[in-house]
C-alpha cells in the first residue's frame, strides 16, 4: 500500500514511516495541510493517516478538500479529546479516528480495516438525477448538455448534498463544511446559496424537484 501521512509532529511522522515500511508499505510525508493535500492528488495514495493539528489547515478543512474528489480511506489522529469534534470528522468523511497517543499496533489494526472496507465500497464519482448530473471527480455539474458554471460555495454545498443523495444534510453539517467548524450557525446563508443553486439547475426553481428543503432540519437531493 502506499500510505500518505500528513503530520506535522517530526518525531511521530518518522515513527510511522518506519513502522510503516518496515510492513512493507510505501510512505509519503506531509508536514502541513496544503502540502497533503497535494500529495493526495498526485501521490494517488491507498490510505491516508491524517493529522488534525496542523500548523496552516486544520485536518478537517484537509479531510473536506479531499472529500471533494477523493474516496480514499482517511484515519484521523487527534491529540483532543472532544466527541463533537470526532464527530464532525465522521461527518466530513473520516474513516476512523484515533485518538493520540495510541499503540502503534492499535492503528495498524485500525489502517487495516479502513483499507479493507475502502476495498468493498463501490465509488461512483457521477450523481445523476433527471434534471442535471453531477461529475464529483471532475468537479463538473452537467444540465441540458452544457457545463453549469458554479461559484466555489455552490459547488461545496451541492457536492455534500450530492454525497448524500437521497439523504437528509443537516443545516448545521452544511454550514460546518462551507465555513469551517466554529462559524456561528445561520441558514439565512444557507437558504441563499441554496436558492442560487436552484436558480441554475432547476427547471422550476420556484418549485424545486431535487434541491429540497426538508424544514426544520436541513436539506436533501433527490434524484
Ligand atoms: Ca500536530
Amino acid at each position: 500500500m502506499r500510505v500518505l501521512v500528513i503530520e506535522d509532529d517530526t518525531a511521530l511522522a518518522k515513527a510511522l514511516a518506519i513502522t510503516l515500511r518496515a510492513r512493507g508499505d510505501e510512505v509519503i510525508h506531509a508536514s502541513g495541510g496544503r502540502a497533503g493535500v497535494d500529495a493526495a492528488a498526485h501521490g494517488h495514495p491507498d490510505l491516508v493517516i491524517l493529522d488534525l493539528g496542523l500548523p496552516d489547515l486544520d485536518g478537517t478543512e484537509v479531510l473536506i478538500a479531499l472529500r471533494g474528489w477523493s474516496a480514499v480511506p482517511v484515519v484521523v489522529l487527534s491529540a483532543r479529546h472532544d466527541a463533537a469534534e470526532k464527530v464532525r470528522c465522521l461527518d466530513a468523511g473520516a474513516d476512523d479516528y484515533v485518538t493520540k497517543p495510541f499503540a502503534m499496533d492499535e492503528l495498524l489494526a485500525r489502517l487495516r480495516a479502513a483499507h479493507r472496507r475502502a476495498d468493498s465500497r463501490p465509488d461512483d464519482p457521477v450523481v445523476a438525477t433527471s434534471s442535471f448530473t453531477v461529475d464529483l471527480a471532475h468537479r463538473r455539474v452537467v444540465r441540458n448538455g452544457e457545463e453549469v458554471r458554479l461559484t466555489p460555495t455552490e459547488w461545496r454545498l451541492l457536492e455534500v448534498l450530492a454525497r448524500n443523495v437521497g439523504k437528509v444534510v443537516g443545516r448545521q453539517m452544511l454550514l460546518d463544511d462551507l465555513r469551517g467548524p466554529h462559524a456561528p450557525s445561520g441558514g439565512h446563508y444557507l437558504r441563499v446559496f441554496l436558492n442560487q443553486l436552484r436558480a441554475k439547475l432547476e427547471d422550476d426553481p420556484a418549485h424545486p424537484r431535487h434541491l429540497l428543503t426538508v424544514p426544520g432540519v436541513g436539506y436533501r437531493l433527490d434524484p
